[in-house]
């Protein structure tokens, strides 16, 4: 586990990064949210986390995120969760119960089933896409999105607040930026806000393209066991 000296370290240091990349491009630092992914990471170090200003987590498996989050309820933490990976329908039910934000919604039958058991409402969700078209990979291909956009906004259950994906781990990071750049366009051409892309290895390329979210782990919490 990380100790505390380096996670407050590590925090300062995204920070300064974001703020450099944000600066970099004329944009403001406090138009983008670092949400701390936090698969594996015990919950010790999430609380740290918190109380050094990180305020947003996201996690990939509802188990997961259920035994943390009860358990920092019982500390009065009580972050933002985003639910950042793959979410299955029969998984649904728990997960508008747990997470104030579902940004991995991958089809429209998904995103019907969280509309029927939405507990807040609108339920806030993105629509992830598949930027780059691997085949194998989850999200909505760019030119379904558009439609499945049109479907799922009339429903009042359910709050699109914009898009989201995951991009391929490249060796250069110039060579993600035509991705996030056809991200940020099919966001604009949707009139959406939120554009959620950027991990460790690629969040100042994503952040210079637009990126309002970066889902940040191995920077802030160490190599993953
Ligand atoms: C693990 C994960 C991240 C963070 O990746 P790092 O490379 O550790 O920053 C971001 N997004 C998703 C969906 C993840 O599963």
């Amino acid at each position: 586990m990380i100790n505390e000296n380096t996670l407050a370290e590590n925090i300062r240091s995204i920070k300064a990064r974001i703020e450099q990349a944000a600066a970099s491009c004329g944009r403001n630092s406090s138009a983008i949210t670092i949400v701390g992914a936090t698969k594996t990471v015990p919950v010790e170090t999430i609380h740290a986390a918190f109380l050094s200003g990180i305020n947003h987590f996201g996690e990939n498996y509802v188990q997961e995120a259920k035994s943390k989050k009860d358990l920092l309820a019982k500390l009065e933490v009580k972050p933002t969760w985003h639910m950042i990976g793959h979410l299955q329908t029969n998984k649904v039910k728990n997960a508008v119960e747990l997470f104030d934000a579902i940004e991995t919604v991958n089809s429209v039958r998904l995103a019907e089933t969280i509309a029927g058991k939405a507990i807040k409402k609108p339920m806030p969700i993105m629509l992830q896409v598949n930027i780059t078209g691997e085949t194998g990979k989850f999200g909505f291909a760019p030119k379904e999105v558009v439609n499945a956009y049109k479907t799922l906004k009339a429903l009042p259950e359910l709050s699109i607040t914009g898009l989201m994906t995951i991009a391929p781990v490249l060796a250069n990071q110039e060579e993600v930026r035509p991705f996030f750049r056809r991200l940020r366009q099919l966001r604009d051409s949707l009139g959406l806000h939120e554009l959620s892309m950027g991990m460790t290895g690629d969040f100042e390329v994503a952040i210079q393209e637009g990126a309002t979210i970066v889902r940040i782990g191995r920077a802030l919490f160490g190599q993953r066991r």
